[in-house]
C-alpha cells in the first residue's frame, strides 16, 4: 500500500518533516555517505567512528526520525501504556527499566549544515530525504529533487518494507483506511491511539511480526481495554511455522491461544467488505471476522529500487542488492541489513532480515568502508519473545523445512525473557554476552526426535531446550528455546562443523539441565 499510494503513509499520523527542509544545506560531497537512518547504518557509524575518529558521516533517511530499533516496537512498548507520554518513545524492559528506542538522543549528532566545517568530524543526519539514484563510477548520490551528493564510500541499508496483499490493496479505497502493515514509529503512534478505545484488531500473517504483536496486543487489552478482541489469522497450522518445528510451532499456538488472542490457523483471507464502522474479512473456510483495524505482516521486500537507476545487481531468489563476503556491490559501494544478499562463506548467499544481522553487517561495512577488508565470518543472531515469559534465541540456518532433533527440559521462572533481561539490563539481547560453564550430567532431557513424539515424562511441555537444525547430518542452526546467553556456545557448535551421534550430549553445553 506504501507502494501505490505513498501518501497514505501520512494520513492520520506525524506529517513527513524534512530536516534540513532545503537540499541546499546538505553537504555537495562528504567522505561517508550512509544510505537510510536503521540500525544497519547506525552501526556501520559507529564502526567508522571507532577507526577514524575524525570522520565526517552524512545519513540520509526517508524516516523523520533519527536512528532508532525496532524489536521494541511489537513487544515492550505494548506493555508499558506510557510509552508514548512527552513524545519521547521510551519504554519499560521486561525487567521495568525504562529506556529509549533511540540510539542516541539529538544532541549527539550534528547538524547537516555544519558537518562540512566540523574540525572534529561528526555524524549528520538529513531527514525526510531519500536517495534516488547513484553513480557509482563518478561516485555520486541523487536525491530526489536532483541534489547531489559525492562521497568517497557509500553505504546502502535501505532496509525493507512490508508486504501488502491484493486482497486489500485492489480494495476500494474506504476499506483501505482499516488497513495498515506495521514498521516505524508512525504505524505504532497510530495503532496505540486506537488499541485504547476500539473493539477488534485482527493481525494477518503468522510469521514474527504477527506473533509478537498478536500477543503484545492481547496483554495490552487486559491492561486498559478488555472489550478489545485481538485475532490472529495466518495460512500455516501454527505460529512461525516457517521456524519452528511443526509439534513446537502448534505448542506456541497455544500458548499464543492462552494471552487471549483469537487464533485463526490454515486460513486465508480471500475477500473483504465494508460495514459501519468495521470490515469484514471473509476467510477461505467462508467464516467471517469483524475488524475495526486490520494489520497485515505477511513479509517484507527489501528496498532495492535503487538498483534500477543505478546499475546495481538484485539476486532473483532472496531479493537484496548482491554483495561479495565483504559486502562490497560495486567499487567503493557497500550493502548491508535487510537490503543485502551477501556472500557468508560458511552457509553461501543468504539475506537476513533481523536486528543483530544489521548490527554486525553494518558494522563489518563500516570497518571496510575504512579499508579493513574483513569477510563476514561473525554469524548473526536473532531473537523473538511471546511476552515476557515465553522466547528463543537462534543462529545459523533455522528453516522447519530441515530435519531437526531436539532436546527439553523442565523450565524455571528463571528461564524466559523477563529473567534474561533482568540480569543483563539490556532488552537488546543480541548484546548479551555467554556465559559458558561446565556441563551437567544430570538427564531429565525429553529427547525429541523432530516428531513431537519423543516425549517421555507425560508432560507435553516445551519449557525450554534446544533444537539443532540439520543439514547433511551436519548442524548449521540452533534454536535455544527459553534459554538465554548461550549464543557463544551455539556459535561454536556451528563453526566447529561436526558430525555428532549423539545431540543430547552437546545439548549439555547449554546447561539446560541445571535448576
Ligand atoms: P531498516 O531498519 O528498515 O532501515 C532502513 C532505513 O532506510 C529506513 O530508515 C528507511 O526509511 C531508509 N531508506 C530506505 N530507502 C531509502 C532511500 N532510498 N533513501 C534514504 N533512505 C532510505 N529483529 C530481531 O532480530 N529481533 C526482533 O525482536 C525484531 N523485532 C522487530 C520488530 C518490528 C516491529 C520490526 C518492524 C522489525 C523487527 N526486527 C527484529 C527486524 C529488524 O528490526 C530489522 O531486521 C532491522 O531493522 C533491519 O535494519 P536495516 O538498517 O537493515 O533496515
Ligand atoms: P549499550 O550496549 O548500552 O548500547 C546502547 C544501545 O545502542 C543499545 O540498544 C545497543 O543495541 C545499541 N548499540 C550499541 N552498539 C551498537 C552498534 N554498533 N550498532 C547498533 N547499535 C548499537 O552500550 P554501548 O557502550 O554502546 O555498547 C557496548 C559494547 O557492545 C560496544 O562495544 C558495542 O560495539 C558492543 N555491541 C555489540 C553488539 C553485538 O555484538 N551484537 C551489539 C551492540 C553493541
Ligand atoms: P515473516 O517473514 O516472519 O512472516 C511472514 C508471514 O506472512 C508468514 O508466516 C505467513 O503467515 C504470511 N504470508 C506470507 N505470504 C503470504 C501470502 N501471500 N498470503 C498470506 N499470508 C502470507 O514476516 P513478518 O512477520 O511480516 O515480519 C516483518 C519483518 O520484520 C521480517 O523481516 C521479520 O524478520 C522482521 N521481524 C523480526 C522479528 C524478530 O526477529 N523477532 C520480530 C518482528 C519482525
Amino acid at each position: 500500500i506504501y507502494r501505490v499510494f505513498p501518501f497514505l503513509f501520512f494520513i492520520g499520523k506525524a506529517a513527513l518533516v524534512k530536516i534540513p527542509s532545503s537540499s541546499s544545506e546538505i553537504p555537495a560531497s562528504v567522505p561517508y555517505l550512509l544510505i537510510g537512518g536503521g540500525t544497519a547504518s547506525f552501526a556501520a557509524f559507529r564502526a567508522i567512528k571507532s577507526l577514524d575518529a575524525k570522520a565526517k558521516v552524512l545519513i540520509v533517511s526517508e524516516e523523520s526520525y533519527l536512528p532508532y530499533m525496532r524489536p521494541p516496537l511489537s513487544k515492550e512498548v505494548w506493555y508499558d501504556p506510557d510509552a508514548d507520554k512527552d513524545d519521547e518513545l521510551t519504554f519499560k524492559q521486561w525487567n521495568g527499566s525504562e529506556k529509549s528506542l533511540f540510539y542516541e538522543p539529538e544532541d549527539f549528532y550534528i547538524s547537516v549544515k555544519s558537518l562540512d566545517e566540523s574540525p572534529k568530524g561528526g555524524v549528520a543526519v538529513a531527514r525526510g530525504w531519500k536517495i534516488t539514484k547513484i553513480d557509482p563510477v563518478k561516485r555520486v548520490a541523487y536525491l530526489e529533487d536532483g541534489h547531489e551528493i559525492k562521497y568517497e564510500k557509500c553505504l546502502l541499508a535501505t532496509g525493507a518494507t512490508p508486504k501488502m496483499l491484493d486482497v486489500f490493496s485492489k480494495a476500494p479505497e474506504e476499506i483501505q483506511k482499516y488497513v495498515s502493515t506495521f514498521r516505524g514509529i508512525p504505524d505504532y503512534v497510530e495503532l496505540n491511539k486506537l488499541v485504547k478505545e476500539t473493539e477488534s484488531i485482527a493481525i494477518v500473517g503468522g510469521g514474527f511480526l504477527g506473533s509478537e504483536l498478536a500477543c503484545a496486543l492481547a496483554r495490552r487489552a487486559k491492561l486498559e481495554n478488555p472489550k478489545l478482541k485481538v485475532y490472529q489469522i495466518f495460512k500455516e497450522p501454527g505460529n512461525m511455522h516457517k521456524i519452528l518445528p511443526e509439534y513446537l510451532s502448534l505448542w506456541t499456538t497455544n500458548k499464543v491461544s492462552n494471552e487471549g488472542v483469537q487464533v485463526i490457523t490454515n486460513s486465508e483471507v480471500q475477500d473483504v467488505k465494508l460495514e459501519s464502522n468495521s470490515v469484514s474479512l471473509i476467510l477461505n473456510d467462508g467464516n467471517k471476522v469483524s475488524a475495526n483495524k486490520v494489520i497485515v505482516a505477511v513479509g517484507v521486500d527489501p528496498n532495492t529500487e535503487l538498483a534500477r537507476s543505478s546499475g546495481l545487481e538484485v539476486e532473483p531468489d532472496c531479493g537484496g542488492f548482491v554483495v561479495n563476503a565483504e559486502l562490497e556491490a560495486r567499487s567503493h559501494l557497500f550493502a548491508a541489513g535487510d537490503c543485502s544478499c551477501f556472500y557468508d562463506v560458511k552457509f553461501g548467499r543468504r539475506r537476513v532480515e533481523h536486528h543483530d544481522h544489521a548490527v554486525i553487517s553494518g558494522r563489518l561495512a563500516g570497518e571496510n568502508m575504512v579499508g579493513a577488508g574483513k569477510p563476514y565470518l561473525h554469524q548473526s543472531m536473532f531473537w523473538s519473545d511471546l511476552g515476557p515469559d515465553i522466547g528463543f534465541e537462534a543462529i545459523g540456518v533455522v528453516d522447519s523445512s530441515l530435519p531437526t532433533v531436539a532436546v527439553f527440559a523442565k523450565a524455571s521462572d528463571k528461564d524466559s525473557p523477563k529473567a534474561a533481561v533482568a540480569e543483563s539490563d539490556d532488552n537488546i539481547r543480541s548484546n548479551l554476552k555467554a556465559n559458558q560453564s561446565k556441563s551437567s550430567t544430570d538427564d531429565t532431557s525429553q529427547k525429541d526426535p523432530s516428531s513431537g513424539k519423543g516425549l517421555s515424562k507425560g508432560e507435553n511441555e516445551y519449557g525450554k531446550g534446544v533444537i539443532f537444525y540439520l543439514r547433511n547430518d551436519y548442524v548449521v542452526g540452533i534454536v535455544l528455546w527459553n534459554v538465554f546467553r548461550r549464543m557463544t556456545v551455539a556459535r561454536q557448535v556451528l563453526k566447529d562443523e561436526k558430525k555428532y551421534d549423539d545431540l543430547n550430549e552437546v545439548a549439555k553445553l547449554f546447561n539446560i539441565f541445571e535448576e
